[in-house]
Parts: C-alpha cells; sequence; structure tokens
C-alpha cells in the first residue's frame, strides 16, 4: 500500500442546521436535492450526500452547537486518478 499527504481542493459551503427541522440539502452544482445517508450511527452528525441528478457526493458535517452544517464536495474521478498517478498508480496496463 502506497500512502502518501496530498493537497486537494474542496468545495465547501455553510448552512443554517437545526436539529428540529428536516435536512435539506441542494447540490452545489445542479441544485437538486440531495439524498441523505447515514454511514456511521455512532456519528450521527456525520452523513454523505449524493445527488442523484449528477452524481456528486457531499459530506455534511452538522454542528448543532453552532446551528450550521458545513457541506464538502468529495472529489470527483478526474481528481482520484490525478491523486492516484501522485501516489505512482498508473492505468492498469493494457486498461
Ligand atoms: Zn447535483
Amino acid at each position: 500500500m502506497l500512502k502518501k499527504n496530498l493537497n486537494l481542493t474542496l468545495t465547501a459551503s455553510r448552512h443554517t442546521f437545526s436539529p428540529d427541522s428536516p435536512l435539506m440539502v441542494a447540490c452545489v452544482d445542479c441544485k437538486s436535492g440531495l439524498d441523505v445517508h447515514q454511514p456511521d450511527m455512532a456519528q450521527p452528525e456525520r452523513l454523505l450526500g449524493t445527488c442523484e441528478q449528477c452524481g456528486a457526493w457531499y459530506l455534511l458535517a452538522c454542528r448543532a452547537d453552532r446551528r450550521d452544517m458545513v457541506v464538502m464536495r468529495l472529489p470527483e474521478e478526474a481528481e482520484i486518478a490525478e491523486a492516484a498517478s501522485r501516489l505512482g498508480i498508473g492505468p492498469a496496463p493494457g486498461g
């Protein structure tokens, strides 16, 4: 396994958040409503948002004490490929 620190630029936005209201988050790219998933039951404030319309993924960090939510767009294929190439992993031979 290759491990290396990489600097990635993530697009982030901050939204108001109320623990009492249903979570409604729009995709930054296409403005569609995100499907919200909770991958870790032990961390209910950390959610994953996926956009069915354009395929974007977001990390949603809800901060009830600050009444806000930080929405970070996760890297796309091109950025993942770029990260992989910096790690020295190229496309599979003959692929
Ligand atoms: Zn979208």
